[in-house]
């Protein structure tokens, strides 16, 4: 490795250790910085901080905040006020989350300054892999990444998510060769904004160099799935592709489609080997004999990303996944420092550079960075240089251990979401809000007497699979329950019909009617393990194997939405 590369490396984990020996300290200087830059803003002068820079007046003085606190001052800022409201410094665009408040996305305040940050954090990731996986920098890696849709606010912001933002972004666009992060897919690919075209032309690219390859990767671990799920549809028309070397029509993105004009030539020998391996009906290991170098897998399987490890270790051969950072639209928190480590295993270590942090407790109190303890549970509070002051982002973590005196943090569980397939979050309310309205479909004879729910991630796109049991002598007309998966997938909110509609990351919503009784059943399974029957409620999802098991054995019939729910960039503001 290049002297100039191994001083790189060094300094990062130079800075690593600096951050984590020094995490009050650092946490002490980044609350003074956030309140003298904002010492004017309405926000903090509303609650009287009268200027000061210190944790005990910032505690006393300023409340806890959760989204909805805060919504009518965002509704300000998106309507235009460019007043110091939350910030001072003047508010570039919103960073629309995956989290929902009113069936929209949350709409995060960034400002420019805050990308240097989240890029330091970003730096600091091969440097810790290269401790452990040596020779990174000799070859590729094939990520599939993918933009979303963006639109703007009645006074002129965009909002859109994070990481559209970032790779639209020069510091993305135009990045410096680093030869630790070379990727397959040319910019063009990623940024083009049909998601279908795109993959597509990341597939090729990532066949085409399948030898360089040493590290695939996806966001979440949802994304790398459902990349290899397209290349059980699509390889025929991939190898046919790479046979003749013409560029396909798909690409009507023109600027993709002079890329892929410069990359494509034909190869037959690698479309017979494509088409040896995926003929096979056996896909177990497919991605290591294709990817015969990839060293490991760079997605997140932590959360709600766990349940598809089981489909990621078949067709990867039980490649390691690494599970690099822990990040948000509200803030960019830390990364894991020992990222070979068992998914099981994963601790992110919050950097403290990043932002203010506080943790509060079981017992409702707010702890410091520096002051948790190893083997609590506690919730994720921020505050950032973007104005959030002490907001809840909703996440759950549990202390692990520490780094020097950094804690070390598992990603327990994000507050309140019942079902997940990729980034979309739905709670229970929303949930019984959509077997509400679409029960009412259903006509006078017949009416939803019980339902649970599972998120089925077996098969590519993910789906949801809802459990209906009908009381009523007639079974629903024909057709009748199509509809009303159609009205639930209505019903739930922007991410889920986005995913569904535009990113083709959630498959068609399923009804699953059961047979009259089997809600019985399972109490009376419930109680046989032990629940008691004066406290006994139906689990709204469900996702122990034996009762999902119980629940399909008892399905009389079985529904699917039969198409996409309405969806558009444009939202209600
Ligand atoms: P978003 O709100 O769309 O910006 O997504 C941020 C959320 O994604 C976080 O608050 C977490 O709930 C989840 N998340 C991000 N990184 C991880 C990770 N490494 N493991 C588990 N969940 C994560």
């Amino acid at each position: 490795m290049a002297a100039d590369l191994t001083a790189k490396n060094a300094n990062a984990l130079q800075f690593i250790e600096e951050m984590t020996r020094n995490v009050d300290v650092v946490q002490q200087r980044v609350l003074a910085e956030i309140l003298s830059q904002n010492s004017e803003t309405e926000y903090l002068k509303g609650f009287g901080l009268g200027g000061a820079t210190d944790r005990e007046a910032y505690k006393s003085k300023i409340p806890m905040t959760k989204y909805e606190d805060i919504q009518p001052l965002i509704q300000r800022i998106a309507n235009g006020d460019r007043s110091p409201i939350l910030s001072a410094r003047p508010i570039s665009e919103f960073l629309t989350s995956s989290g929902t408040s009113a069936g929209e996305r949350k709409l995060m305040p960034s400002i420019k300054e805050e990308w240097s940050r989240r890029q330091l954090l970003y730096s600091l990731l091969m440097p810790v892999m290269d401790q452990y996986v040596k020779g990174l920098d000799k070859g590729k890696g094939l990520y599939f990444y993918f933009i979303k849709a963006e639109t703007k606010t009645p006074g002129g912001l965009l909002a859109r998510p994070v990481l559209t933002s970032y790779y639209k972004s020069d510091l993305f666009k135009t990045r410096p060769y680093d030869p630790f992060n070379v990727y397959t897919s040319p910019n063009e690919a990623i940024l083009c904004e049909d998601n279908s075209q795109s993959m597509y032309a990341q597939m090729l690219c990532g066949l085409y160099e399948r030898r360089q390859v040493l590290r695939i990767g996806a966001v979440f671990a949802s994304g790398l799935s459902r990349a290899i799920r397209f290349l059980q549809l699509n390889w025929k028309t991939l190898a046919r592709d790479i046979r003749t070397g013409s560029v396909s029509p798909k690409f009507t993105d023109p600027s993709l489609r002079d890329c892929m004009a410069r990359i494509m030539r034909p190869d037959p020998e690698l479309a017979d080997f494509i088409t040896r391996e995926c003929e096979k009906d056996v896909w177990e290991g497919i991605v290591t004999r294709i990817w015969p170098n990839a060293k490991y897998l760079d997605v997140i399987v932590t959360g709600a990303m766990a349940q598809y490890i089981p489909t990621l270790d078949y067709y990867s051969g039980g490649l390691p996944k690494s599970c690099s950072m822990y990040a948000s639209s509200e803030c960019y928190f830390g990364l894991n420092l020992k990222p070979m480590c068992d998914p099981s295993e994963v601790s992110y270590t919050i950097m403290p550079n990043m932002g203010y942090f506080e943790f509060l407790s079981g017992g409702g109190e707010l702890v410091e960075l520096a002051d948790v303890e190893v083997g609590e549970e506690y919730e994720l509070v921020v505050t950032t240089y973007s104005g959030l002051c002490r907001y809840r982002v909703g996440d759950i973590l549990r202390v692990t251990g520490f780094h020097n005196s950094a804690p070390g943090f598992r990603f327990v569980r994000r507050k309140n979401v019942l079902l997940s397939v990729d980034s979309d979050k739905t709670d229970e309310a929303e949930l019984q809000a959509a077997v509400e309205k679409a029960s009412g479909l259903l006509g006078k004879a017949t009416s939803v007497v019980e339902y649970t729910s599972y998120a089925e991630t077996k098969t590519a796109p993910g789906h949801y699979v809802i459990y209906w049991e009908l009381m009523g002598e007639l079974a629903p007309e024909e057709g009748a329950v199509e509809r009303c998966c159609l009205a639930m997938e209505e019903a739930l909110n922007a991410v889920y019909r986005q995913g569904r509609a535009a990113d083709g990351s959630i498959g068609a919503l399923e009804i699953r009617l059961v047979r009259s009784g089997t809600f019985e059943e399972l109490m009376d399974y419930a109680l046989s393990k032990g629940a008691s029957i004066n406290q006994y409620k139906v689990p709204r999802c469900v996702t122990s194997a034996p009762i999902i098991e119980l629940l399909d054995a008892r399905v009389v019939s079985s529904h699917f939405s039969p198409s996409a729910p309405r969806w558009s960039p444009e939202r209600r503001f």
